[in-house]
């Protein structure tokens, strides 16, 4: 949750508050618009603390001529306003000085604030830091009353920001804040008493007796002791972690216990850090630096220099964001606002794990899908309704505040902006700056279209940018690719941006080239100076935690533990399916379901469970899962399971899945494999075979397959060649008829599509049974792996050609080279090329079984109607289709008729597929030059099956 820094305190002291002053400049054009968000995104750290669900939070957007900014969120609308003016302010360099406090006014006001926090009245207010107060009350001897400066700095924001505002530096360094303080707290010398060490502060004279009793009464009733696990973090990278418990009672002061766990005497010498990870949280790293006070003579308001000792605490730092000395305690324990007693927790080593993990982008997303060993951030955002568990924007989100970046800046544009579609001429020169809000107009858009989003069809662009703390821009990326829709522009650009995050913790050792390199393919721009700045810790966190494994007793060695010899390929060995064949298997573009366990099996046989999901849904074909369980996935079908070992993934996966850490740990000094037991529960298709298969009997595909069966019956054809085949659909079914057809080929870029008609084929052809194989003259069958638009010799002179939605798939100029090079090289007699009417989609989409994942939202979005699929590159209305294939049948001497399937072809709005079936004019085409670029990816021939028949 968002805090008013210094700037809206200092606004907020004068008579103006930085809404006043937005006001005051911008007058009615400044525009606040307030969201609700849950409380749970992007905070949310999975599986840790308890969840505080439901909470609504809010979230201010403000729009400006050219500016518009969004605040983070708030659980007061107000004050999501009050910071989204403050961002404001700040980003047009609006100088609030005269505004601000004097040095001198902020000294006063923080001598006043600790005058209050010492009062009797403040002891019962409902503030986390009275808490303290009131505990230490019950410090035995001299230390009666004493509290620790590093718990005011760490509890109370008022105090921290007036410190940040006397000295910017503490940002960094909060325990610069203790000599603020200090120097403070001489001011009131009179009434406060620093203790000789100079880290606590206690009052001169005790509160009065009937404060004090009734401090007693309320407490005394809940007098108990209890016990607390918590987690030491050594400063020296050759210790491991581990749990400890802590001694907790009401009857003394925690940070005391804390402090003697940590080797030191009592509470004063132990510092507090922010909270860590999910930001409503009660998890802080305790430590104790050796500090040191320099300068003890000085005058009041001169600030005390505190010099840290002692050895880099390197985990505990990359926690904390901030540089931790000596060794740490994690732990989750705490007064918090609304509640009198002390909140404690236990943590383990795998709350441990998973604060870490939860810092890298794939890590963020494992858990929020609580699928450590199977999900993978996606390779491509496709659709909002296929994706599961965060969105990419949430993950960047989240990703920026846990390495304590600023937050991510998005940006969108829409070219129909720019140009004369806009009907009110508004907006015109306007480069659209703008935050969005999933599914929701944004205030710039509303107006372009004049509150109607209708026939803004838009191409959307988004940049993200991410900056330091400091303002620094530490990378940005604009897509070069334009989406129709403003959510796939947003998504799909955070996703870039997180992918090429995650190489950097996936390869903790990448290469600055390689890293430069990987830029550069996405199209992202980083300034490594200060990239490195912000992320150079990361690396060694994580060479440190791989080489955990090695030290204790050198059994741990990663390189060493692959498993078996038998190992196939990506790294899965062992390999056994079973279950029956149902003939449903997933493919690209589906969403599959799937049921699975994870164990980590020892050489010896024994097993310890680490994951599992009754029911775990992703989409197929963007890398949602780890690669080798989509590559087994794409070999089974329904209702088949999987039984297979893989290499072990990096150690912090492990502990962050495993219940039993020591179990796990003990398991983990034998020769270890990962165990995956997987079945596939259902497979649902894309949207558009959904709705091919429920609209139309037969189904539309299968009216395809007759059509084109028809054609090649009429033709008497010999040779026959399916352009973009797939996974050979049409080829399967056709072996189902008799026909004249000897020669069979099919050419696709998909290798796991043709993988997929390859095992078809081959099991259908060479059974010698089939009474329905008989029926056909088969003697050859090829697949082709290579693109339709490149010229191959061995792809000339078939009888017929068929290409079934296939050029929507490609982007128009690629399908218009299609249409030249099989029309003039490939030369087939005949070519039938189907691909979807755009007009039909009218009815199909008002018809379609509406599948409830579809995003309601999306319905009011700018597109008119939805293409029918997301990986088309572009649906054409019967004129467009028309166009393009008379224009191409006269360039190349073929004729070409319209027909289709699918509803009635001079009923509006014609077939629901159309068709072009083209002729060739000629009786001989010319003869063509010997090339190959295509690879033979399966060949069969009819000595085949004779051979397979013996
Ligand atoms: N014709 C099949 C598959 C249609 S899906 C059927 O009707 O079932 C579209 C197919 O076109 C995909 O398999 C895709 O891999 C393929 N494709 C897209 N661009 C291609 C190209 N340039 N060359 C070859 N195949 C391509
Ligand atoms: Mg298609």
């Amino acid at each position: 949750m968002g805090t008013l820094s210094s700037a809206a305190v200092a606004a907020k002291k004068s008579s103006l508050t930085p809404k006043a002053i937005i006001s005051q400049k911008f007058g009615s054009k400044a525009s606040y618009k307030v969201d609700e968000v849950e409380e749970s995104f992007p905070n949310e750290c999975p599986g840790l603390a308890i969840r505080q669900k439901g909470r609504c939070l809010y979230r201010c957007h403000l729009q400006l001529p050219e500016l518009s900014v969004v605040s983070g969120t708030f659980t007061r609308k107000k004050d999501a306003e009050q910071a989204a003016a403050e961002k404001a302010i700040e980003m047009l360099g609006i100088h609030v000085k005269e505004n601000n406090p004097t040095e001198e006014e902020a000294w006063d006001e923080l001598v006043d604030r600790l005058a209050y926090l010492f009062s009797s009245e403040f002891l019962s207010s409902g503030h986390p830091l009275s808490g303290h107060f009131r505990a230490v009350l019950k410090r035995k001897g001299h230390l009666n009353g004493c509290i620790p400066i590093s718990v005011m700095a760490m509890y109370d924001a008022k105090l921290t920001n007036l410190c940040k505002h006397i000295n910017p530096e503490v940002e960094s360094n909060p325990l610069g804040i203790t000599s603020i303080i200090l120097s403070a707290a001489e001011k009131l010398s009179g009434s406060l008493l620093p203790l000789e060490d100079h880290l606590s502060l206690k009052r001169q004279s005790p509160h009065p007796p009937d404060v004090l009793q009734s401090v007693e009464n309320c407490e005394s009733t809940l007098l108990e002791s209890f016990e607390i696990q918590a987690i030491r973090i050594p400063s020296s990278v050759n210790e491991t972690i581990e749990t400890l418990v802590l001694n907790l009672s009401s009857a003394s002061y925690y940070l005391d216990v804390i402090a003697e766990a940590l080797g030191v005497t009592e509470a004063s010498r132990v510092q507090v850090s922010r909270t860590i990870g999910k930001a409503s949280s009660e998890i802080r790293l305790y430590f104790c630096p050796k500090q040191q006070l320099l300068d003890q003579s000085l005058e009041p308001l001169e600030v005390h220099r505190v010099q840290l000792q002692g050895s880099l605490n390197v985990r505990a730092s990359y926690f904390a964001g901030q540089e931790v000395y000596g060794d740490a305690i994690l732990a989750s324990v705490g007064y918090v606002w609304k509640s009198a007693n002390l909140f404690h927790e236990d943590l383990s080593m795998r709350t441990y794990y998973r604060l870490l993990i939860n810092k890298i982008p794939s890590g963020v997303y494992k858990l929020s899908r609580e699928a450590i060993f199977v999900a993978e951030l996606p390779m491509a955002f496709t659709t909002r309704s296929n994706w599961r568990g965060f969105f990419p924007r949430e993950i960047l989100y989240t990703f920026c505040r846990q390495h304590r970046l600023a937050e991510p800046v998005f940006c969108i544009r829409n070219s129909s902006l720019g140009t004369s579609t806009d009907p009110h001429g508004t907006c015109k020169k306007l480069k659209v700056t703008e935050p969005i809000e999933e599914g929701k107009k944004s205030p710039v858009l509303a107006a372009a279209g004049g509150g109607e989003s209708d026939g803004l069809t838009g191409d959307f662009q988004c940049e993200v940018k991410i900056f330091s703390k400091c303002q620094d821009l530490i990378l940005q990326f604009l897509s070069t690719k334009a989406y129709k829709k403003q959510t796939d522009a947003v998504q799909n650009a955070a996703l870039k941006v997180l992918l090429w995050l995650n190489l950097f913790f996936r390869e903790s050792n990448i290469s600055s080239e390689k890293l430069s390199s990987n830029a550069k393919e996405l199209g992202i721009q980083f300034y490594s100076e200060y990239f490195l700045k912000e992320f150079n810790i990361c690396s060694l966190v994580h060479d440190f935690w791989m080489s955990f494994a090695t030290v204790e007793d050198g059994l741990l060695d990663h390189k060493h533990m692959k498993a078996n010899d038998d190992m196939l390929e990506n790294g899965v060995f062992s390999l056994n399916m079973g279950g029956q064949a149902s003939g449903v298997n997933p493919s690209s573009g589906s969403l599959v379901c799937i049921g699975y366990t994870s164990c980590l099996v020892t050489e010896g046989g024994m097993k310890e469970h680490l994951e599992s999901n009754e029911e775990f849904e992703f989409e197929m074909g963007i890398g949602a899962v780890v690669p080798y369980i989509e590559g087994i996935l794409t070999q089974l079908s329904v209702g088949q399971s999987a039984c297979f070992g893989a290499e072990l993934p990096p150690l912090e996966f492990i502990l962050a899945a495993a219940d039993d850490s020591p179990t796990t740990i003990s398991l983990l000094q034998r020769k270890c494999s990962l165990e995956h037991t997987i079945t596939l529960l259902r497979v649902t298709e894309p949207l558009e075979d959904r709705m091919e298969q429920a609209l139309f009997s037969p189904p539309l595909s299968k009216q395809r397959v007759e059509y084109a069966l028809q054609h090649i019956q009429e033709s008497h054809a010999l040779s026959m060649i399916d352009f973009g085949c797939g996974s050979g659909s049409l080829l399967d079914s056709l072996l189902d008829y008799p026909t004249s057809l000897e020669k069979i080929v099919g050419v696709d870029i998909s290798q796991k599509s043709l993988a997929r008609a390859a095992k078809m084929l081959h099991s259908k052809l060479n059974s010698k049974l089939d009474y329905k194989v008989s029926s056909n003259r088969i003697k050859s069958a090829v697949l082709y792996d290579g693109s339709i638009t490149n010229f191959d010799s061995r792809l000339c002179g078939f009888d017929i050609g068929t290409c079934l939605e296939v050029i929507e798939h490609m982007e128009e100029q690629e399908a218009s080279l299609f249409g030249d090079v099989v029309l003039s090289s490939f030369c087939p007699r005949i070519l039938i090329i189907s691909t979807p009417n755009y007009e039909y989609n009218v009815i199909l989409q008002k018809s379609a079984p509406q599948n409830q994942e579809e995003d309601p939202d999306e319905k009011n979005q700018s597109q008119a109607y939805k293409f029918r699929n997301h990986d088309h590159k572009f649906e054409w209305t019967r004129a467009q289709f028309c166009d393009w294939a008379t224009d191409l049948s006269r360039r190349h001497n073929y004729s070409v008729e319209f027909s289709g399937v699918g509803g009635v072809g001079d009923v509006e709005p014609g077939f629901a597929s159309q068709i072009a079936v083209f002729r060739r004019k000629e009786e001989n085409p010319k003869s063509v030059e010997m090339a190959h670029h295509c690879k033979v990816i399966w060949e069969w021939s009819e000595g085949d099956r004779s051979k397979s028949a013996l």
